[in-house]
């Protein structure tokens, strides 16, 4: 029988190395990435699809009346929000799914999906993470000191996650976070079918005391 996949959710301070963590998980491992939808405007080099499904604030609406999101939550001013489908989708059919979204949405599925695994990603340093948000020069400074304010609550949050994973050398966190989630896929209640076949055929055993 297919085993179903791990439903893995990724946050962590905006600047950590998400995004660039999860673009190799996908690479090299086949991760399936959901795709969220959210009210923000595109960044260059952004396409709809891709990165998000760029709504306006009346879809965006429209998708939490038919209860079609998993999750959403405002963040910074903007909704994001992850589409139900393909999640379940994916996940019935063996593969491990990312949800990169983040505090509040991730609690939210935990509390929905409580096999969820909860991953928080964190540069080495704060000052590492500024480094980072300042070096990818996708955002002004305004934006860049909003973030950061709020890496500042979201620190709170971190003992709420399974695992901490920091991302110092990018290939170690890559195998790190790839060999987390593959030993979740083990976990005892994810292999109640496989406890329940094996002792069926132990049985023999005992028939034949
Ligand atoms: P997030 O998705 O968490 O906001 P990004 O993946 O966009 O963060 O990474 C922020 C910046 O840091 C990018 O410019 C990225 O190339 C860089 N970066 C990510 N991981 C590392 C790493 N391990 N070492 C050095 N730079 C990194
Ligand atoms: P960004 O604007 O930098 O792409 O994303 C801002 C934040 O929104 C990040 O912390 C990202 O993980 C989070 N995010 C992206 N998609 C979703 C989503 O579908 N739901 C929630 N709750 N957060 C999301």
């Amino acid at each position: 029988m297919n085993k179903r996949g791990v439903l893995t959710i990724i946050s962590g301070f905006s600047g950590a190395g998400k995004g660039t963590l999860v673009k190799e998980l996908v690479k090299k491992y086949d991760y399936k990435l959901s795709i969220s939808a959210t009210t923000r405007a595109p960044r260059v080099g952004e396409e709809h699809g891709r990165e998000y499904f760029f709504l306006t604030r009346e879809e965006f609406q429209s998708m939490i009346e038919d209860n079609r999101l998993l999750e959403w939550a405002e963040y910074v001013g903007n909704y994001y929000g992850t589409p139900m489908s393909y999640v379940e989708e994916q996940l019935a059919l063996g593969n491990h799914v990312i949800l990169e979204i983040e505090i509040q949405g991730a609690l939210k599925v935990k509390e929905r999906c409580p096999d969820a695994l909860l991953l928080f990603v964190t540069p080495p340093s704060a000052k590492t993470l500024e480094e980072r948000l300042v070096g990818r020069g996708t955002e002004d400074m305004e934006t860049i000191n909003r973030r950061l304010a709020r890496a500042v609550e979201e620190a709170d949050s971190m003992k709420y996650y399974d695992y901490i994973i920091v991302n110092d050398k990018l290939e170690l966190c890559v195998e790190e976070t790839n060999a987390i989630i593959e030993s979740e896929r083990n976990r005892t209640v994810r292999r109640q079918d496989f406890i329940q076949q094996i002792s069926e055929e132990l049985k023999v055993f005992k028939e034949g005391e």
